[in-house]
């Protein structure tokens, strides 16, 4: 080999190497970075100046950020610690026969005269703005009493007033649990939810609001997409593994995170079935230790376990898993069991009562569950469950209206912006929520009918400087009128 064709040949360096070396293989490769970092030829000054960009390493193209502290070279090359210490270690080892090693695919070494030859590319990209993190608003090391979490929820979700308690309390004693970690000694059972709630009446946004305010990681999954191991799908870990990645891969954020896995119902076991049940019943079983708590290997950076990709063990112990689900025809079974119960006697006008309560599905038991298709186990690692009632015309008017970021106000501000006042009156209101009912798709309808036809209002007001406010009326959305448009400062006619 000859000493000249490697920039890391130094013999001083070589010296420092052994030193190191002796203090045995297990070295942290970021000490031998730093010694490496006394070999380069800094460009002088350039660090200490933030222009918003940092350097990427030359060698397995990753950020400074990342990486830490890049090693400057000649011709504005840079290398991480990480890739210098393994160049290092390759040549000092004494292992590796490097006149062989150079011919195998895949492996580098930088070349002293490849390097003279190229005009390299400026090592640098832009550096990531870090978000503010304005809605954190609950502190989960110090985790605020029920009522107070509750009363979050409150600005953002309309109406479920029994889900949303029993949601509070179940988010305080888990992290209670987890901030006192007394697991150990004296059990505390997880505080693992099953939610049930017709379609588009906040399952997904009441979790998704709860892990705003208490800025825990959030990974949100669909129970369809899960399949066992070996089958065609994401086999159940996976769902670990995006926590992760919501986490920015940090295993300790994962840790303390909640995973929601939606359409739960979806994995019941099949009635009349002989056949084993591949999508169902064994995919319960397999969430079982998920659920409960264990050690899962997962790939980081990636959403597959291959040879390529460094694996890590995140611990469930502490995620809180928050299960959803529609459960179509649980009603039936429910409603079944209660006439059962009423037939015994001889109350007719009871068993009547049933086939009208719209608020059936609250009554529901485990036993319900069971009968629909959950296994025992599983429903046992879900104590707390809850149901969401289907919303009515006023819930959704108050949605529309009322939130913190409720739809309106968001395209009140977007035209406050153009300086123009925009209001809908009550019949508008109304008549958005009729045409929603209409959908039965909860109030994910109202989204897209207020879209259709502020799309019109969004195009044609910036049109005209003179418009000063807009009024939306129940004519307009059932089309049969227009709009109320009032110039600045004086009042007109409808249009449309
Ligand atoms: P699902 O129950 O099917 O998970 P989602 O939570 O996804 O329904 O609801 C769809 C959208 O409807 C949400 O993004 C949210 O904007 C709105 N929404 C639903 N229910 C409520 C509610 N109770 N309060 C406020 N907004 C709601």
């Amino acid at each position: 080999m000859s000493d000249n064709n490697f920039i890391l040949v130094d013999e001083e360096d070589k010296e420092e190497e052994n030193r190191q070396a002796d203090g045995g293989p297990g070295e942290d490769a970021g000490s031998g970075g730093k010694e490496a970092a006394e070999v380069s030829v800094p460009d002088s000054g350039e660090d200490e100046k933030d222009d918003g960009y940092e350097k990427i390493c030359f060698i397995c193209h990753r950020p400074e950020s990342v990486t830490g502290k890049m090693i400057d070279l000649p011709n504005n090359i840079t290398v991480c610690p990480d890739c210098m210490q393994k160049s290092f270690d390759a040549m000092t080892s004494g292992s590796v026969d490097l006149s062989r090693l150079m011919n195998m695919p895949g492996v580098q070494f930088f070349n002293m005269a490849d390097l003279e030859n190229m005009q390299p590319k400026p090592q640098k990209i832009k550096k990531k703005k870090e978000k503010p993190k304005e809605f954190h608003q609950l502190d989960i090391r110090n985790i605020p009493a029920p009522h107070k979490i509750k009363a979050k929820l409150d600005e953002y979700v309309v109406g479920q007033e029994y889900a949303k308690k029993a949601m509070s309390v179940a988010v305080y004693n888990h992290y209670k649990r987890v901030a006192t970690d007394t697991m150990d000694d004296i059990e505390i059972e997880k505080s693992n939810m099953l939610m049930i709630g017709p379609t588009g009446s906040g399952k997904t946004y009441l979790v998704k609001t709860l892990a705003r305010l208490l800025d825990v990681p959030l990974a949100i999954t669909d129970a369809t997409s899960l399949t066992e191991a070996g089958y065609i799908g994401d086999d159940i870990e996976s769902v670990v593994s995006k926590l992760l990645a919501a986490a920015d891969n940090d295993v300790e954020k994962a840790e303390q995170g909640i995973i929601f896995i939606d359409e739960i119902d979806k994995i019941a076991k099949k009635h009349n079935s002989n056949q084993r049940d591949v999508s169902g019943e064994s995919v319960q079983q397999g969430m079982l230790k998920l659920l409960e708590g264990s050690d899962v290997e997962v790939p980081v950076g990636a959403n597959s376990k291959n040879a390529m990709v460094p694996l890590t063990t995140v611990n469930t112990k502490n995620i809180l898993f928050i299960c959803g689900g529609a459960f179509p025809d649980l009603e039936d079974i429910i409603r079944e069991r209660l006439q059962k119960k009423t037939s015994m006697g001889f109350n007719a006008e009871l068993k009547d009562r049933y086939e009208h309560d719209n608020d059936l599905l609250a009554k529901v038991t485990v036993e319900d569950l069971r009968k629909f298709g959950m296994i025992p186990e599983f429903l046992g690692r879900l104590p707390i469950i809850f149901t969401l009632r289907p919303l009515d015309k006023d819930m959704m008017v108050q949605i529309l209206r009322e939130p913190k970021n409720a739809i309106l106000k968001q395209y009140q501000k977007l035209l406050a912006l153009d300086e123009v006042r925009l209001e809908f009156d009550d019949g508008a209101l109304e008549a958005i929520a009729e045409k929603a009912m209409e959908k039965d798709t909860g109030a994910r309808a109202l989204r897209a009918i207020i879209e259709e036809f502020m799309l019109d209002i969004m195009y044609e007001i910036p049109k005209d400087d003179s418009i000063g406010e807009v009024v939306i009326t129940r004519e307009y959305i059932q089309g049969t009128g227009g709009p109320v448009i009032r110039l600045r400062g004086q009042e007109v006619p409808r249009i449309g």
